[in-house]
């Protein structure tokens, strides 16, 4: 049985379309990453899991059970902000026990609960504090804990680290990832942050305009990603994509003599009508000599260098692109010259120009 599934639901405010035909099933116990840009609907979606939104059309199931009409406070899921929410009057054990209260839960039995996830969380000590006294990471932990007595069926965590500095950020996503295999939760976990997203989810979706645009586990999004806005959005640097011409034995990049032809390359062209193509590199997989014996090897021009600790990244001139290379701890030549570079046709992806679907 699923944990949480979306039927065809669709969602608008007013003419604007913010959710469109959304499908997903999310399996019970499965931490899964909403990810996508600002305004794609990534709130809007756990908002109407949570029944703080009406859908228009559609239905969600949760355990088996659709949700639709079911009040939110019936609905046993809990939601964990970016802005925390704690109340500011009341003390962390009496934020954490409030949910409780309002079920009428009786004082012993709260104050067992209580004291366990407090436990689980480190925030025993801080207990009698009241929330300005406390780190934003610590309140993070409170609001996460405030979920967690509720013991909800499904957790929604709306970008629940933004507001927390970088070394915060990776501490509490390991927390966040701990957590949710000691308590097999299902999680429903959006964010804009590609790094965040391939770090945590089992698996996550790609969503673009309000639009699904691929599901897949954080390798098959990074390696396999099915069109273009996919490859660019997951990946630091940036993936490098090369608009390209196929002209018999090259593909041709900007006015550049660009890139001999693989092999692989016209079998997977050999149907197409288009001659267009979008040419995927990570920059990871560019390098200054030659690794295997079917390496395409091309010539750019060095624009600069920047350091990135373990590696440079190193920004060239191929054609009328600009793409980026980080494989090396320092660039062989200097800026203004050109340099040979290799990629393996293995490591490359190719996308239709037109429709932005990947072809190979
Ligand atoms: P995200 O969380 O991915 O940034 P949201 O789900 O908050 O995106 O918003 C998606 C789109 O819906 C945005 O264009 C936003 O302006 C619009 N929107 C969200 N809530 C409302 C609302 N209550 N009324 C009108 N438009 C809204
Ligand atoms: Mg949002």
């Amino acid at each position: 049985m699923a944990g949480l599934e979306f039927k065809s639901v669709y969602k608008s405010f007013g003419r604007t379309v913010v959710v469109e035909d959304l499908n997903l099933s999310i399996h019970d116990g499965e931490l899964f990453v909403l990810l996508g840009p600002s305004g794609c609907g990534k709130s809007t979606i756990l908002r109407l899991i949570a029944g703080l939104e009406y859908m228009d059309e559609g239905e969600i199931v949760i355990d088996g059970r659709v949700i639709n009409n079911i009040a939110p406070k019936d609905r046993n899921v809990a939601m964990v902000f970016q802005n925390y929410a704690l109340y500011p009057h009341m003390t962390i054990y009496d934020n954490l026990a409030f949910p409780l209260k309002v079920k009428k839960v009786s004082a012993e039995k709260i104050r067992g609960i209580v004291e366990k996830q407090a436990s689980l969380l480190g925030l025993t000590e801080l207990l009698e504090r009241k929330p300005r006294t406390l780190s934003g990471g610590q309140r993070q932990r409170v609001a996460l804990g405030r979920a967690l007595v509720r013991d909800p069926s499904v957790f929604l965590f709306d970008e629940p680290l933004s507001n927390l500095d970088a070394k915060l950020r990776v501490s509490t996503r390991a927390e966040i990832s701990r957590l949710q295999r000691t308590l097999e939760a299902t999680m429903v976990y959006v964010t804009h942050d590609q790094e965040e997203a391939l770090s945590l989810g089992d698996r996550i979706a790609i969503l673009n305009e309000g639009r699904i645009q691929q599901i897949g586990t954080p390798e098959e999004i990074y390696d396999q990603p099915r069109n273009i806005f996919t490859a660019s959005f997951v990946g630091s640097p940036k993936i490098n994509l090369l608009e390209a011409r196929i002209a018999e034995d090259r593909v041709k990049i900007g006015g550049n003599s660009g890139i001999p032809m693989a092999d692989s390359w016209r079998e997977a062209l050999k149907d197409k009508t288009t001659d267009a193509i979008v040419i995927g590199i990570r920059p990871e997989n560019i390098f200054y000599e030659r690794k295997s014996g079917d390496d395409l090897a091309f010539q750019a021009e060095i624009l600069h260098t920047e350091f990135a600790g373990d590696r440079h990244v190193i920004f060239c001139r191929l054609g009328e692109s600009e793409i980026r290379v980080k494989s090396g701890k320092a660039a062989p030549s200097a800026e203004g010259e050109k340099m040979e570079l290799f990629v393996n046709p293995q490591n490359c992806l190719l996308f239709d120009q037109k429709n932005e679907k990947r072809i190979l």
